[in-house]
């Protein structure tokens, strides 16, 4: 089943588009399952979650984290994450900072920005994303470990079609803003799109596609 409906996704993706199969909530079986079926790249938005799984799980597996960060949660993830996709603020870069440095890891990052309606998701805000990138600039110890890759929003969970695409090109304009702006950063990185509304990210600009329930079937909570 899992197999099946990766392929599915897979063959309607463009094959630049990384394609994060997000698996938080489902057991380590299923992603082996995908695993077996040549998925490598998973997603988890848990800290505890990933740090259980990963160690059960082949090592050429690549972990994104993609939720909500807590800072006392960090150390859990660092040794296990290739990207965290959620960095939402400058407490929480330098957290990462910290870890990356303990465990003497590289790590590469998306900023997370706010395009939604809801107040229930997070992100940055443009004053605040401008003054992160500053502070990372003008910090060698930060750029030494960390790289930030791009950007990763999340549209609102609505069935009104214009507004996801005008969320999506609100990132994708953003980055085209940012590459002028910063052009010692290379922005090339937008996560955007999840089952319900990847086939608009693709069409606005993604190159990373975050799809958990049309691969793995609903979330038991
Ligand atoms: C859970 C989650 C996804 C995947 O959601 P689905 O609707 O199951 O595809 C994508 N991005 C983030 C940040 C998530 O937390």
């Amino acid at each position: 089943m899992i197999a099946e409906r990766l392929a599915e996704i897979r063959s309607q993706i463009p094959e630049q588009v990384q394609l994060v199969a997000v698996s938080k909530f489902h057991p380590v079986e299923s992603v082996r399952e995908a695993y077996e079926a040549g998925q490598r790249l998973f997603g988890e938005n848990r800290a505890q979650e990933l740090a259980e799984k990963a160690p059960q799980l082949p090592e050429d597996i690549q972990w994104h984290f993609i939720g909500t960060l807590q800072r006392n949660k960090v150390k859990y993830i660092v040794p296990y994450v290739s990207l965290i996709e959620s960095v939402d603020s400058e407490a929480l870069l330098q957290e990462i900072v910290k870890q990356a440095n303990r465990f003497d890891r590289q790590l590469r990052i998306l900023l997370q920005y706010k395009i939604a309606q809801e107040e229930s998701k997070s992100g940055l805000d443009h004053t605040e994303l401008l003054a992160l990138v500053d502070h990372y600039l003008a910090t060698p110890e930060w750029r030494e470990r960390i790289t930030i890759c791009g950007l990763m929003g999340m549209a609102t969970l609505t069935a009104d079609k214009e507004q996801i695409r005008h969320e999506f090109d609100t990132l994708r304009a953003l980055q085209t803003e940012l590459r002028e702006r910063y052009p010692e950063i290379s922005w090339d990185e937008l996560s955007m799109g999840m089952s319900s509304d990847w086939p608009l990210a693709v069409e606005a600009g993604s190159t990373i596609v975050r799809i958990g329930t049309a691969i793995f079937g609903e979330r038991q909570y």
